[in-house]
């Protein structure tokens, strides 16, 4: 007997009937032979309608009481989710995420987990009940709620999956698989039969909100096979999985976009050293996450350096920066809200030089400025105006090769 993890993401639970139809893929699942645990998320649009209850209270929530909130949505669908599999004749448990004993560290918001006690869910599992568990939310070690991080539901699949060590764990979403880009961006977008878990995480980790990138972190380190798989069809879906040979002979895999990032630009920054390691470690105490970086030629002693925060993180960072920049002698901090990171990914750039002037030469032909650069062996990113993100991704398929063969008339 099988022990398979499935999660449904917040489309695929977005109504009742949807809930039904889950519900039936559940007890399927269960009827071919397997135990089966499902993680669920909260109905589609509940998470993003729970913050902007809080936002309308205050700009500067309480972390702690915003966990609190959010973590609702997740809550209804469980227990909606196990009425369904308990009315169509199964046997089914729901459980929220400190029930089960999902402890994570105390970074709310973006909590990651530190253990799983999932005896709870043996013993359900044991009297052959389906065992529906609420994704993107923990409690830490003093019982406070924590979630995950948004698309969060991901991880606590994954992370179930391996402390369960199932067979397999499956996330049906709205999309039958993997793309090499967002589809829903990308009519030419095709969809991969397989990916190596190297070039998911680095997909996941600039903006393919497919899969969280904790969730493949974790799939990778415990070697879980985890498939992306549509909750509306029967497409066997995507396999994430080890990197094998074939794998390397393309250059650019995948194309993905992030519109999550905002840009802060100081002007003036004293050019001496120790200077960065202050701003940025000031940023990092307050654990928020920078992501692009670039410092100018230094002149007159002065340079400007620019970088990338979350959209989430932008008013604590631009406080925190203005902290530091008065204590530095810094000029001002200007911030933009108004960006995206496009990037290219694929295993097969440790062995071909020039891939990235040939995405610069691409977006530069589109007319589309580049306002921040990075690279690293397997993938380049650059920042630019938000509004040309489609066209930027679209024109990258296509120069890159990725478009799929257009339909025989
Ligand atoms: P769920 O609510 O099921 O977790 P998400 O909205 O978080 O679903 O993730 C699925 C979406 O990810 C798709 O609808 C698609 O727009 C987007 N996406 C971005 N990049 C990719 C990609 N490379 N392959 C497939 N989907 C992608
Ligand atoms: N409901 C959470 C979100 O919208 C978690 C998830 O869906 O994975 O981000
Ligand atoms: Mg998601």
């Amino acid at each position: 007997m099988a022990l398979i993890v499935q999660k449904y993401g917040g489309t695929s639970v977005g109504d009742t009937d949807r809930m039904k139809n889950v519900a039936r893929r559940c007890i399927a699942a269960q009827k071919a032979g397997n135990d089966v645990v499902v993680v669920v998320s909260a109905m589609s649009g509940e998470t993003n309608r729970l913050l902007k209850l809080v936002a309308q209270i205050t700009d500067r929530p309480s972390e702690r009481e915003q966990d609190v909130v959010v973590a609702t949505g997740e809550q209804v669908s469980i227990g909606l989710v196990a009425m369904a599999i308990q009315a169509q004749g199964g046997l089914a448990t729901s459980f929220l995420g400190h029930q089960v004993q999902i402890v994570t560290d105390s970074i709310f918001s973006k909590a990651r987990i530190k253990r799983i006690d999932a005896d709870k869910i043996v013993e359900a599992l044991k009297q052959k009940h389906i065992v529906v568990v609420a994704g993107f939310q923990g409690q830490d070690e003093q019982g406070n709620v924590t979630t995950l991080g948004r698309g969060g539901s991901d991880t606590t699949a994954v992370a179930l999956a391996a402390a369960l060590k199932a067979d397999a764990c499956e996330i049906y979403t709205d999309v039958d698989g993997v793309y090499t880009t967002d589809p829903n961006v990308c009519p030419a977008a095709r969809k991969l039969d397989r990916i190596s878990y190297e070039e998911m995480l680095d997909l996941a980790s600039v903006g393919a909100k497919v899969l969280q990138i904790r969730s493949v972190e974790f799939a990778m380190k415990y070697k879980v096979p985890l498939w992306v798989k549509s909750s509306f069809t029967d497409d066997p879906g995507t396999l994430v999985c080890e990197e094998d040979k074939s794998m390397e002979n393309v250059v650019v895999s995948g194309i993905a976009y992030d519109k999550n990032e905002a840009k802060l630009a100081i002007s003036g920054v004293p050019d001496v050293p120790g200077v960065a390691a202050k701003i940025f470690g000031a940023l990092d105490a307050q654990n928020i996450v920078v992501d692009l970086i670039v410092q100018t030629a230094s002149k007159d002693g002065k340079t400007d350096l620019s970088f990338t925060v979350g959209k989430t993180d932008l008013v604590k960072a631009k406080e925190v920066v203005e902290r530091v920049t008065k204590d530095i002698n810094a000029g001002g901090v200007e911030t933009d809200g108004d960006v995206a990171k496009v990037s290219i990914v694929g295993v097969g750039m440790r062995n071909h030089s020039g891939v990235a002037a040939k995405m610069f030469q691409i977006l530069a032909s589109e007319g589309i400025n580049i306002q921040l650069i990075s690279t690293s062996e397997i993938k380049v990113s650059c920042l630019i105006q938000s509004k040309y993100t489609e066209l930027a991704v679209r024109a990258l398929h296509t120069a890159f090769g990725l478009d799929k063969a257009p339909a025989a008339s």
